[in-house]
């Protein structure tokens, strides 16, 4: 569309429409819209980084470590501790946040000519990586209760044969996760394109007890990818990090692929620093866990319109539930309430990140409020 003032720039035409990303930053008093943690570092924590960031702040008239090997040994052996597998430092790899660390995956493993795959509804965010690396999407379907058929995934890889396939897990916005044999099933319809697959986890410390980490796959599946991140329970959003287990081999191909000295000397500093506190910033994802699950219930119990609310299951640090003939008058509702949360997910369906106990009470009395008042005006 060229109205007669805008210039005339040669923008790719694909683009032309686009929108950029954005979730709403409103300075409410409830925020509960991007599944951040909402307990802010200690005193404890601020004073480690401020000194590890001083130190990395007197060499910055250098270069940082382009390999940044001293955090990779680091997020290593975090993750040794969070899921008992051990991985060579060689196998990880991190980038400004796991958003970064997709894009490298299909800056790698995507391109012109080439299929990314998912299965819907999953995160936003997929398509658009996809568009800018020239991927083709393409998205399979999630049951009714947001499972993933085995069957329908294989038949879908078989079909679309893609070089790269984006499983969630926890799923995001449903916080669905996905059973180990859902994931092999798919691990070996992708050996046969070859495809990478990539698991997202970057909700996988808020799973449920028994519920198994994709970093135990790696050992048997060298096409395997599994992405982690420092923005959810980590609590460390601000920080940008996010970072990924594979074979050593698939890590080289993102090598390739990274601009270079990508993660800043301030950022490996802080990163480190946060990794180094690691129980501290985790203490939380117990109760977050227990919170969580306490929403659940009483959401289950709310009924509107004569109905039960509909609640999805969840092992991440969010819940999803509706449905609500018009869910946006209820995200709006609560906001001007001063509760932000998410409108987001299939059609009639709302999200909302579990906060601190006040919060949770403060999303509970205003969606009581909400669904009251429409129900008034119903009658
Ligand atoms: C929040 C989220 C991420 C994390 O993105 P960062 O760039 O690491 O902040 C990744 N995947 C999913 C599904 C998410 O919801």
């Amino acid at each position: 569309m060229i109205t007669p003032d805008a210039p005339a720039l040669p923008l790719r035409p694909e683009l032309a429409d686009e929108v950029p990303y954005g979730a709403p930053q409103l300075d409410v008093p409830v925020r509960l819209n991007v599944n951040e943690n909402p307990y802010a570092p200690s005193d404890a924590v601020v004073a480690t980084i401020s000194r590890y960031v001083a130190d990395a702040a007197r060499e910055l008239n250098r270069y940082p470590d382009r390999d940044f090997s001293a955090l990779r040994a680091d997020l290593a052996d975090y993750l040794a501790v969070e899921s008992g597998v051990r991985l060579d430092p060689a196998q990880v790899w991190a980038a400004n946040g796991s958003n970064e660390v997709m894009l490298h995956l299909l800056q790698a493993f995507g391109g012109p000519g080439r299929t990314a795959l998912s299965f819907a509804p999953t995160y936003s965010m997929y398509p658009e990586y996809a568009r800018d690396t020239h991927t083709r999407w393409v998205t399979g379907r999630r049951a009714e209760d947001f499972t993933l058929d085995p069957a329908h995934a294989v038949a879908t890889i078989e079909a679309e044969r893609p070089s790269v396939i984006l499983l969630a897990s926890p799923n995001n916005p449903t916080g669905t996760a996905l059973p180990p044999s859902t994931v092999e099933a798919v691990l070996e319809a992708a050996a046969r394109i070859p495809a990478v697959v990539v698991v997202d986890e970057a909700y996988a410390e808020f799973r449920r007890e028994g519920v198994p980490s994709a970093l135990e796959l790696l050992d048997a599946h060298p096409h395997l990818a599994v992405t982690r991140t420092m923005s959810k329970a980590f609590a460390a959003a601000g920080l940008r990090l996010g970072y990924l287990a594979a074979s050593a081999a698939l890590v080289d191909a993102l090598r390739v692929v990274r601009l270079p000295y990508h993660l800043s000397a301030v950022t490996q500093a802080a990163a480190r620093a946060a990794l180094a506190h690691r129980d501290e910033l985790l203490g939380q994802v117990a109760d977050l866990r227990a919170e969580r699950d306490d929403l659940v219930t009483w959401l289950r119990d709310q009924q509107v319109g004569g109905r039960p609310l509909q609640v999805a299951d969840t092992d991440a640090n969010f819940v999803l539930f509706g449905t609500f003939a018009d869910r946006h008058a209820v995200w709006q509702g609560l906001l001007d309430r001063g509760v932000l949360i998410r409108e987001t997910g299939p059609d009639g369906w709302l999200r909302v990140s579990v906060g601190t106990p006040a919060e949770t009470r403060s999303f509970q009395d205003a969606l009581t409020d909400v669904v009251a008042e429409t129900a008034q005006k119903e009658q």
